[in-house]
């Protein structure tokens, strides 16, 4: 396939659902050979289908991101299939439980902050390496506007999310002169299953769209087309950047 990303390998973890399944979608469309990674069985994959589908190459690796010896598989599966590893779209990500600061319990932060934040930081733990051999590569964390400001009801949700923004700027400045480009998205309400899910449960998508200024929840291709931007050569001088995607709401 022709594109952008022709001839290059992108890996996107939590890629079977909402965000991570537009990004692996607009990569393959954009002529990239796709890792599609997520924690659920294979069969319940529609991403490759719809990638195949539409003449794109992808595989689908089960791995659960909080896992080391799940995510050091899934690089070397990357690798061994494709040959090289381009770009990556750690994206996988949990929101957790809603409850305040003292009734949040240990089992909800541990398994919140173990998807999300150190599942973040195994993924560029294995992918780096790869990206070194090859002389360079392009990183992309799915951080959250919950990760640039305080979100009631949801501690070990900002704290992962906070935490991913701090490792995206500490990870960049590391490999920077190694060609290494790592940097984050920060969405703000996106129409995934999980805010659908709330939207479902009685709250009110008029008072989640007038959170952004421009007066409507964001859709899942808006935030993919911010990732292949980052990943692409056209971010060149671009990197330790959490970018808001956020229709506005971090002007506020
Ligand atoms: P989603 O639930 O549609 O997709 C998340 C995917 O991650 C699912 O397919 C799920 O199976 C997978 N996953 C969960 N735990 C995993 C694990 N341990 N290992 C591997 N995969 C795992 O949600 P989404 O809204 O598309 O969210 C994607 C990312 O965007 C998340 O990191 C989320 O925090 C972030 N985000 C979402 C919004 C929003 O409004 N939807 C806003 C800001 C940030």
């Amino acid at each position: 396939m022709t594109g952008r990303f022709a001839g290059k390998v992108a890996l996107v973890t939590g890629a079977s659902s909402g965000i991570g399944r537009a990004s692996a979608i607009a990569f393959a469309r954009e002529g990239a050979k796709v890792v599609v990674s997520d924690i659920v069985d294979e069969s319940k994959d529609e991403t490759v289908p719809a990638i195949k589908a539409a003449g794109g190459e992808a595989i689908y690796v089960q791995a659960d991101v909080s896992k080391a010896t799940d995510v050091e598989r899934l690089i070397n599966v990357a690798v061994r299939t494709f040959g090289r590893l381009d770009c990556a779209h750690n994206n996988a990500g949990i929101f957790g439980n809603f409850a305040p600061t003292a009734d949040c319990t240990e089992e909800n932060w541990d398994r919140v902050v173990n998807t999300n934040l150190k599942g973040c930081w195994l993924c560029m733990k294995y992918e780096i390496p790869q990206m070194l051999k090859q002389g360079g590569g392009a990183i992309v964390n799915t951080s959250s506007f919950a990760g640039l400001y305080g979100s009631p009801a949801a501690p070990a949700y900002c704290a992962s999310k906070g935490g991913i923004v701090q490792v995206t700027r500490t990870a960049a400045l590391e490999y920077a002169t190694a060609g290494i480009r790592i940097n984050a998205v920060c969405p703000g309400s996106i129409r995934t299953p999980l805010v659908e899910s709330l939207i479902a449960a009685g709250y009110p998508e008029t008072q989640m769209a007038a959170n952004h200024p421009v007066n409507r929840i964001g859709e899942p291709h808006e935030i993919a087309e911010a990732v292949l931007w980052l990943c692409s050569d056209a971010a060149s001088f671009v990197t330790g950047v959490p970018m808001p995607v956020d229709g506005g709401w971090s002007a506020m």
